[in-house]
């Protein structure tokens, strides 16, 4: 039978309306409206895109959102000193520094430079460490957080099941390893994180109840890794060349989506899966960041 779909696309716009609701209530009995700002430096045409769809949700959702532009050969002390200033403004609740940065810039000194109070995209290592630890107030990287989410809100709670994840970067494999260990609601699994160096992939990932792939490369996830009635999330997102399509390419993840969808009791699909509820996860932590500063 066919596995289930759970679409990050429904989930996101369920939470969406549940986040401008609170966002007008909020400005209605505390006037306050929660504030994003991003910050981009170049003009890369991908990060271009990416600021722009966080700044046109963030306002949809009746957030104030500012973007700040600046050239590519933008000082790294200018930089500096614009999160600084965005650091001490009341009206920003939330800061997004969008990555890659130029290669003159530091990457690591601007994050650490980000009050982690409006550290909503989660990568300042202060927010890292209290995830880690479990201890102290923080907000939780974004695509990580979104697809803890869409298991709870899909009815497949990871508390004592055993997840496989596939992937230990710094933003997905390695924060999700610790929100799903966490003693606290969507954690309580037990995880397995892969990687290049496991040995028998296909062997650790059967053994999965649910299995979280992010990975980067196109549906290398098969049905050979899967065993019956997985719950499959694909984190995978790419652009591949598709003569048959009107565009020329075609949008995959990490998953072959065909195949494994016969084996898995439920899978994410990709476009339309994790990838809206990460934009969503940085609204939720910019309210969030509102209303514990309100
Ligand atoms: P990285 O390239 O930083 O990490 C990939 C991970 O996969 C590494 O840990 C790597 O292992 C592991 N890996 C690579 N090849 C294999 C293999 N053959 N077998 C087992 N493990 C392997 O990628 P990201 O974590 O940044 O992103 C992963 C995917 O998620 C990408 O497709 C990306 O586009 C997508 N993504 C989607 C987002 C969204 O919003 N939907 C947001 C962020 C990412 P090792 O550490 O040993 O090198």
């Amino acid at each position: 039978m066919p596995a289930k779909i759970i679409s990050g696309r429904d989930i996101s716009t369920t939470m969406r309306a549940e986040l401008a609701e609170e966002v007008a209530a909020m400005k209605a009995d505390t006037g306050v409206v929660p504030g994003l700002a991003t910050v981009l430096v170049g003009a890369d045409a991908a990060s271009e895109m990416y600021v722009g769809m966080k700044n046109k949700a963030a306002s949809t959702m009746g957030l104030n959102s500012r973007q700040i532009t600046l050239p590519a050969d933008t000082p790294e002390a200018e930089l500096l000193g614009v999160v600084e200033g965005l650091n001490a403004d009341p009206e920003i609740h939330g800061i997004l520094v969008q990555l890659p940065l130029p290669d003159h810039i530091d990457e690591a000194r601007i994050i650490e430079a980000i009050d982690p109070a409006k550290d909503v995209d989660g990568f300042h290592p202060i927010s890292a460490g209290r995830l880690m630890t479990g201890s102290g107030a923080f907000f939780s990287p974004c695509t990580p957080a979104g697809v803890v989410e869409m298991l709870l809100r899909s009815g497949h709670d990871p508390s004592g099941q055993h997840v496989v994840v596939v992937g230990r970067s710094n933003i997905v494999g390695q924060p999700l390893a610790n929100l799903l260990l966490r003693k606290a609601p969507g954690g309580n699994a037990t995880v397995t994180v892969c990687h290049s160096r496991t040995r028998d992939l296909a062997a650790v990932t059967r053994t999965a109840d649910i299995l979280v792939v992010a990975i980067g490369r196109p549906e290398m996830i098969t049905a050979d890794h899967v065993a019956p009635g997985t719950v499959v999330i694909d984190v995978g997102t790419h652009r591949v060349d598709d003569p048959d399509s009107e565009r020329g390419y075609r949008v995959c993840g990490d998953v072959l989506f065909d195949e494994v969808s016969e084996v898995a009791s439920a899978i994410s699909p990709s476009p339309g899966g994790v990838g809206p509820m990460t934009i969503t996860m940085l609204l939720a932590n910019t309210v969030e960041s509102a209303r514990s500063a309100g």
